[in-house]
């Protein structure tokens, strides 16, 4: 049994910022509005997430650890999800292959913690925390140093990890996020304070935060429909480059995905304007009905798979195209 979590583990946590990632969409799926993540070495030695979130009542710890336990959804919903998770794989995985602990207090009750290392579940025990979830992995990988070998310097791994918090972090502009790196001296490498204000302004702020004003004063808000697919979100004008750099952050329903139909449909909607060496920028948001598109594809998450391709194609290049027109292009 534990050999089999190690193996799924692999799956669902490649490298750190993988872990990163479950850990913060955890935090978000709890409702946190503050959020922190510490780690050190690239997140080898120490990845830990704080939020103040709903908690884990005592009880629950043991479940929280053990595989396909999920309190998201009930298992005949598979097609209505609206959580980041729903696969109750990411906390036994991330304790197959590194030691997690788990403290956490829910209101009205005394905080409690549980740890794991290598698959091997600990005792329920009492903590000190005043609310919210503390999650601490440590070593990852050190139960499969297979996996260890194949990870990268410590400094693009703490890249990773800054791209998946970014990811996130425009997703969900009406939360703080903190990024610390604790190697050596602690330091701050990315903070957002949470965003006020409507829904748009709040992430045009937030992908001010992100990617910088030089973005957010040379783009325009795009907002579509078609066939009841929303399209949200801003993108870039012609004249603005990153140079090299690819700065497309799409979404479909909150969850940061690298798909290619999105990415092609993109490119398609600035093919008039951009020559072969320069990408077009956006930050775009797909919004449906749950059931219009399978998130289900892969453990990791990131590919989706729409009911009706050509519509979210057609909605991109049509949605695109008709605000840089509006914009003079
Ligand atoms: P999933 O997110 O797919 O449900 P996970 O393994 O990521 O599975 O988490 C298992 C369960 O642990 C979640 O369903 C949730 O009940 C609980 N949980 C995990 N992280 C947190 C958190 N930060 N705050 C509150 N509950 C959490
Ligand atoms: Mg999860």
């Amino acid at each position: 049994d534990a050999a089999i979590n190690r193996i799924a583990a692999g799956e669902v946590v490649e490298r750190p910022a993988s872990a990163v990632k479950e850990l913060l969409e955890n935090a978000i799926d709890a409702g946190a509005k503050r959020i922190s993540v510490d780690v050190a070495d690239g997140g080898k030695t120490l990845i830990r997430v704080t939020d103040d979130g709903c908690g884990i009542a005592a009880e629950d710890l043991p479940l929280a650890l053990s595989r396909h336990a999920t309190s998201k959804i009930d298992g005949s919903d598979l097609l209505n999800i609206h959580t980041f998770g729903f696969r109750g794989e990411a906390l036994p995985s991330l304790g197959a292959v590194g030691r997690l602990t788990i403290t956490s207090r829910v209101p009205g009750e005394p905080a409690a913690e549980i740890s794991v290392a290598g698959g091997a579940v600990g005792a329920v025990k009492p903590a000190a925390l005043n609310s919210g979830t503390v999650i601490t992995l440590r070593d990852l990988f050190y139960a499969t140093p297979a996996r260890l070998k194949f990870l990268r310097t410590d400094r693009a791994e703490a890249q990773a990890i800054t791209d998946v918090v970014k990811r996130l972090a425009m997703a969900e502009p009406f939360v703080r996020f903190e990024l610390r790196d604790v190697s050596n001296d602690p330091r701050t490498v990315f903070k957002a304070e949470a965003q006020g204000g409507d829904v748009v302004a709040a992430l045009k702020g937030r992908l001010r935060d992100v990617l910088g004003a030089e973005f957010t004063d040379n783009a325009i808000a795009i907002d579509a429909e078609r066939d009841g697919l929303h399209l949200t979100g801003f993108a870039a004008l012609p004249t603005y480059s990153r140079g090299a750099a690819v700065a497309q952050f799409l979404y479909v329903n909150g969850r940061p995905v690298k798909d290619k139909l999105l990415t092609g449909a993109l490119r398609a909607a600035y093919f008039d304007f951009l020559s072969r060496d320069r990408h077009p920028a956006a930050a775009l948001f797909v919004d449906c009905d749950p059931q219009r598109v399978d998130v289900n594809v892969h453990p990791a998450k990131s590919e989706v798979r729409f009911r009706d391709p050509g519509v979210a194609r057609g909605l991109i290049v049509s949605g695109l195209r008709h605000a840089l027109a509006e914009a003079g292009h």
